[in-house]
C-alpha cells in the first residue's frame, strides 16, 4: 500500500530538516561556533500552513515568510490548528501592512526606511501583543534598491530609532547577499555593520543572514539566524518566488 501524501511530505521533511541541521553543525563546528547559538528559520513562502504545522512538530520553532497577505492568512490556519510557532516578515513590507504584521509576527526582518519604523513602532503600540515586535535592520550590500535594505551609513540612524521605541526591540542587522558577488565579501561587509551597530547598542547581537546557498558563508561570517527555505521545503514554483 502507497503512503498518503502527508505522509511522504512529512518523511521528505524529516530528512531534508536532518541534513540541513547536519549542515549547520558541520559549518559551525568549522569555525568554532556552538550550532545551538544559530536559530533556524524554515522560509515557508508558497508552501502550505501543513508544512508548517509538520515542520513545528519537528521542533522548528521559527518560520519565515515574504509576504504579509500570505503569512497573515497562513498564521491563522496554523494558530487553528492550535500550533505555535514564531512568525518573522522577511521581505520587503509597506507601511501600510505594519498593522496586519504588529498582530502576528514574532520579528521583522527587512526594516530599511525610518517610515517603516514609525508605522511598525505605532502598529505594534496599539496591537494587543505580550512582547516587543522584534526589529532586524536591513542592511543593503550591493546598493540595488529593488533589493531593500538600507545603505550601510544609514543604519545606524535606524538603529537608533528603533531602539527609541519601547513597543520594538532592535536584535540586529539583516541582509541578502547580493546575486553576482563573493557571499564572504559581502558577509564580511554586513559584520562589520553589525559591529558598528553593536557599539551603541549592546544588545543587539543577532545577524540574520544565509539562505540555502550561502548559508555556510554566513554562519563563519556569524550569523546568528539562517532563513533557509528550498532546502528544507523544495524549489518553489519559480511563478511565485
Ligand atoms: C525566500 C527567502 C529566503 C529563503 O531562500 P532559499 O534560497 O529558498 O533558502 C531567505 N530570505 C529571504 C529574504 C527570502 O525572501
Amino acid at each position: 500500500m502507497a503512503a498518503p501524501p502527508d505522509e511522504v511530505r512529512r518523511a521528505h521533511l524529516v530528512s531534508a530538516l536532518a541534513a540541513l541541521r547536519g549542515r549547520i553543525a558541520r559549518a559551525c563546528e568549522q569555525c568554532g561556533r556552538d550550532p545551538q547559538a544559530v536559530t533556524l528559520i524554515a522560509v515557508t513562502k508558497t508552501y502550505p500552513a501543513s508544512d508548517v504545522v509538520a515542520l513545528a512538530s519537528l521542533g522548528v520553532a521559527d518560520v519565515g515568510e515574504n509576504r504579509d497577505q500570505e503569512a497573515s492568512r497562513k498564521a491563522a490556519d496554523v494558530a487553528a490548528a492550535g500550533v505555535q510557532v514564531r512568525w518573522h516578515l522577511v521581505g520587503r513590507l509597506q507601511t501600510n501592512k505594519a498593522r496586519s504584521v504588529a498582530s502576528y509576527a514574532a520579528a521583522v526582518h527587512s526594516v530599511d526606511r525610518p517610515e517603516l519604523v514609525e508605522a511598525l513602532a505605532r502598529a505594534a503600540e496599539r496591537a494587543a501583543r505580550s512582547a516587543p515586535l522584534d526589529v532586524f535592520v536591513q542592511v543593503s550590500l550591493d546598493a540595488d534598491p529593488a533589493r531593500g535594505g538600507a545603505l550601510p551609513a544609514l543604519v545606524p540612524a535606524l538603529a537608533d530609532a528603533v531602539a527609541r521605541s519601547g513597543a520594538l526591540r532592535l536584535r540586529g542587522v539583516m541582509a541578502v547577499a547580493p546575486l553576482d558577488a563573493d557571499p564572504d565579501r559581502a558577509f564580511a561587509d554586513l559584520a562589520r555593520t553589525a559591529r558598528q551597530v553593536r557599539e551603541a547598542h549592546p544588545g543587539a547581537t543577532a545577524i540574520s543572514a544565509g539562505m540555502s546557498g550561502d548559508l555556510d558563508a554566513a554562519l563563519r561570517h556569524g550569523a546568528t539566524h539562517v532563513r533557509v527555505g528550498t532546502a528544507l521545503l523544495g524549489r518553489r514554483d519559480p511563478t511565485f518566488g
